[in-house]
């Protein structure tokens, strides 16, 4: 592939017209993932052995996770591909937050219909600009031919013991997010048809809806603070739900106290509360702090910011108290891919599902 100049990771290239070109998957992963911006001295073998060599540090855990996205399930096929690089190594990296780890390698697992130069130029792009942004190195992955989708493996490192769990909330306990919640959703339910955003309020959702921030850094900082904790990719209803489970507690939240976003909260009334609650893709985090913990919690600082929103009970389920201090029924409990009353593709994901009773 004389002409093909590598763009990713390096910084050269930005802009630049790439051509479709039809390369051989050796020559791909050369052009495409080979230089990057990243190379950490604990990468003793990355890209082009049998495998990857690494270097884990002494008395830390190794946190690893995998997600997996479908096109025409978890995304439009017409997606940006800046975008679809972004959120399919941000999604991974929400996770290890969720857990407290420090990100610093991943893998990429990708299935190409074909090797179209402009669309892995800007997918590159997109997902090396957040991997520097960490410090996270590709290390390997596999390429195939087939219908498009991705498939990225992050692995980070915690200190033994300090992981955040989802099973760790005790009664007492006071639950926070990160952030604000149902920018994402708002965004999505009006690319669906389902409401009619103006163009401002519009460009500023779409960007969490597509370009997600994870939240590594608070991760880190609630090591000795949480908990539990978990991120929010399901909708905050669901999400939670699997904490009060592993924890086999309950909680009380309250509508009012519900990060809102100002463009998100101009249009909640017209969408809903369950846009905000039970749809997803936030990428928040949502956490328990023991009562102790609480005036060092309030002292930490966040990019995101932080909201306190409701409390852990003794008693199993959900109980949400809306603005008027009445309970609040959710229609909706978030996602899940194979209980779904409509299979169709590029919508499933975000379909609605009949609410089994979490309040
Ligand atoms: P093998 O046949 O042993 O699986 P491959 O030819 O698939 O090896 O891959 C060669 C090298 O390129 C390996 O180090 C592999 O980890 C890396 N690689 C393949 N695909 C990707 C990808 N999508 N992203 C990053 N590295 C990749
Ligand atoms: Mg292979």
């Amino acid at each position: 592939m004389q002409d093909i100049h590598s763009p990713c990771g390096s910084g050269q290239g930005e802009g630049e017209l790439v051509e479709i070109l039809t390369m051989t998957e050796f020559e791909l992963i050369r052009t495409f993932f080979v230089r990057q911006a990243v190379t950490r001295s604990d990468v003793a073998a990355g890209i082009g052995d049998d495998a990857a060599l690494l270097i884990p540090p002494p008395g830390q855990q190794l946190a690893v996770t995998s997600d997996l996205m479908v096109s025409g399930v978890h995304f439009l096929s017409d997606t940006d591909p800046f975008s679809l690089g972004h959120k399919a190594l941000a999604v991974n990296l929400s996770d290890l937050a969720a857990m407290g780890a420090e990100p610093a390698w991943f893998m990429l697992n990708l299935v190409l219909p074909a090797a179209d130069g402009r669309w892995l130029e800007a997918f590159c792009r997109g997902m090396f600009r957040l991997a520097r942004d960490h410090g996270v190195q590709l290390v390997g992955g596999d390429t195939s031919r087939g219908p498009l989708a991705i498939a990225i493996e992050a692995h980070g490192f915690v200190p033994e013991g300090k992981a955040l769990r989802r099973s760790g909330a005790q009664p007492g306990d006071r639950l926070y997010v990160t952030g604000t919640l149902g920018d994402a959703a708002m965004a999505l339910r009006h690319r669906l048809g389902g409401i009619r955003l103006p163009e401002g309020d519009l460009s500023a959702l779409a960007q969490r809806l597509d370009r997600p921030t994870p939240r590594v850094k608070e991760g880190i900082l609630l090591r000795d603070i949480a908990s539990s904790a978990i991120d929010i990719s399901d909708g905050l209803v669901a999400d939670l739900g699997h904490i009060l489970e592993l924890s086999r507690v309950g909680a009380r939240i309250d509508i009012a106290k519900i990060p809102l976003s100002p463009e998100c909260r101009r249009h909640v009334r017209e969408a809903g509360w369950d846009t905000v609650l039970a749809t997803g893709d936030d990428y928040e985090l949502c956490f328990s702090v023991p009562e102790k913990n609480v005036a060092a919690m309030e002292k930490l600082q966040f990019d995101s910011g932080f909201s306190r929103i409701g409390v852990i009970e003794p008693e199993a389920g959900l109980r949400i108290q809306d603005e008027a201090g009445k309970p609040y029924r959710t229609q909706h409990a978030g996602h899940d891919h194979f209980n779904e009353p409509d299979n169709s593709p590029d919508t499933n994901k975000h379909s609605a599902k009949t609410s089994k009773g979490v309040i």
